[in-house]
């Protein structure tokens, strides 16, 4: 199907090299909207807001900059450590720049989840969870689980 041009230039931007040298797309062939529209059914499904992910990710976000790099509890999920990253990132939905840096949250059955501030920014505000294979991909239902949001 032939893509809008607004979405040609969101692809072109999702690329590896433009915003970020590893891209958002990950592996994944399928267009952003579609990836989106696919998310969206999941957490539907679930009966979970994209928002409610969003804000519970902040919150550890939050806690764990505040920490400098040192692990912290995060009751009934995990723990969590900020790394520091210098310089800022667009989102490639074109409304924003975001400061770099990432929190690996590590579940107790030690899985590891990785999300930066324009990770959470694009969960709240765009529903896009990344695609497949890329290093900050969510998917939606694992990381509401491990959250306690299902
Ligand atoms: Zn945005």
């Amino acid at each position: 199907m032939k893509l809008s041009p607004e979405e040609q230039k969101l692809l072109e931007r999702m690329k590896p090299g433009l915003y970020s040298s590893q891209g958002f797309l990950g592996a994944d062939s399928r267009r952003p909207s579609v990836i989106i529209d696919t998310d969206r059914s999941t957490l539907e499904g679930l009966d979970v807001a994209a928002e409610d992910i969003a804000a519970k990710l902040r919150e550890i976000m939050d806690v764990a900059s505040g920490a400098f790099g040192t692990p912290v509890e995060i009751p009934d999920v995990g723990h969590a450590v900020f790394y520091e990253s210098m310089g800022r990132i667009p989102c490639p939905f074109g409304d924003g720049v975001h400061r770099k840096g990432e929190v690996r949250l590590t579940t107790p059955d030690d899985v590891e989840f990785r999300f930066t501030p324009l990770s959470i920014h694009m969960i709240e505000h765009h529903g896009f969870f990344q695609g497949h294979g890329s290093r900050y991909r969510l998917e939606p239902d694992t990381i509401a689980a491990a959250l306690g949001l299902v």
